[in-house]
């Protein structure tokens, strides 16, 4: 089935908002992601996404977290804001090791997940580091359900791992998981890989 020919639209599952579980505001002095988006003079800063989303994202890139499986959007957000100096949270969800669904960075905004290919990417990290442990059978389910409802929801076409938009340079989302994630895609009517990647415009 091809993506946008579901007939019906998948339930949107149950997120817990930033507000729900205390994120803290965006740093717009973090020095890896300063002030905000210029395509001339910042092209690195905050950029907040201008057109409809469904034309703005093609991709869903899984991650894991490489973290405790316990380490939950605080902890993931004082390490990408403090150790990476990034404006926020770089995902835009994440799924703890019980299946609970967490609104990271706004779905309006640029994610910092996927280096060179941020733009136009949709960041979904797992918790937990599938180099030694395997995804909970929570967390598969709720990953599952998320993929179809955010393909649905925003015209996707395409879902791949990390590791294949950046070879070489990063194993996550890690040798248990990654095997999956085909079957993810399949199941959610999209394509497996990084083929459909272009930018937005
Ligand atoms: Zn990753």
């Amino acid at each position: 089935m091809l993506a946008g020919c579901q007939a019906v639209a998948p339930p949107a599952p149950t997120i817990t908002s930033r507000a729900e579980w205390g994120a803290e505001l965006p740093n717009h002095n973090a020095q890896n992601e300063r002030g905000l988006f210029d395509p001339a003079t910042n092209p690195l800063g905050w950029k907040v996404y201008a057109d409809p989303l469904d034309e703005v994202y093609n991709t869903i890139v899984l991650h894991h977290t490489a973290l405790p499986a316990t380490d939950g959007p605080q902890e993931i957000q004082l390490k990408h804001t403090r150790d990476k100096a990034w404006a926020d949270i770089g995902y835009h969800f994440v799924i703890g090791a019980d299946g609970v669904i967490y609104e990271g960075r706004d779905i309006g905004v640029r994610g910092s997940h996927t280096g060179g290919y941020n733009t136009g990417t949709l960041g979904i990290a797992l918790t937990g580091n599938f180099e030694h442990a395997m995804p909970t059978e929570a967390q598969l389910a709720s990953v599952a359900a998320l993929v179809r409802y955010l393909a649905y929801a925003y015209d996707i076409t395409h879902l791949a791992g990390h590791r294949h938009f950046q070879p070489g340079d990063t194993v996550c989302p890690g040798e248990n998981f990654t095997p999956l994630l085909p079957e993810i895609a399949e199941n959610a009517g999209l394509e497996f890989g990084t083929d459909g990647y272009q930018p937005p415009h």
